[in-house]
């Protein structure tokens, strides 16, 4: 599992973290062949076009993978533990990392559906999580 995702705000991933703020899942998509992209790119990863821009995304998504954060390795971590931390398989056709809530880790299985939610960090940061779908 690698480490827990840590999102640092800049000026490329801003419309990414004003999105959560608003409770939206928001990526960036290529205009030309619709595929959407995460991490922050600023050519597109299918058909290397730059005619990137944002979009909201559903937010609907399945558990791919996850581990368990058991120790305190940055500051949003504090008072998280322990923290499920996924990899999800979004409707939009890619994967992101991002912490799973609301699930006692026993009843975690894959392949599960989820939805997006967000969490206010002890920073102020603003971030998606998911929960089970219902
Ligand atoms: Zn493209």
């Amino acid at each position: 599992m690698s480490d827990a995702w840590l999102p640092e705000p800049s000026t490329a991933n801003a419309p990414f973290f004003e999105g959560a703020r608003d409770r939206i899942l928001r990526l960036q998509c290529c205009e030309d062949c619709g595929s959407w992209t995460f991490p922050v790119k600023d050519r597109c990863q299918r058909c290397g076009g730059t005619n990137i821009e944002w979009r909201d995304a559903s937010g609907a998504g399945t558990l791919y993978s996850y581990g368990m954060l058991h120790r305190v390795y940055h500051p949003r971590h504090e008072g998280r533990l322990p923290l499920i931390l996924a990899n999800i398989d979004l409707a939009e056709g890619i994967r992101i990392p991002s912490n799973l809530v609301g699930i006692s880790p026993a009843d975690v299985r894959i392949g599960m559906a989820l939805t997006v939610d967000f969490e206010t960090l002890p920073d102020g940061a603003v971030i998606p999580v998911f929960r089970p779908a219902d």
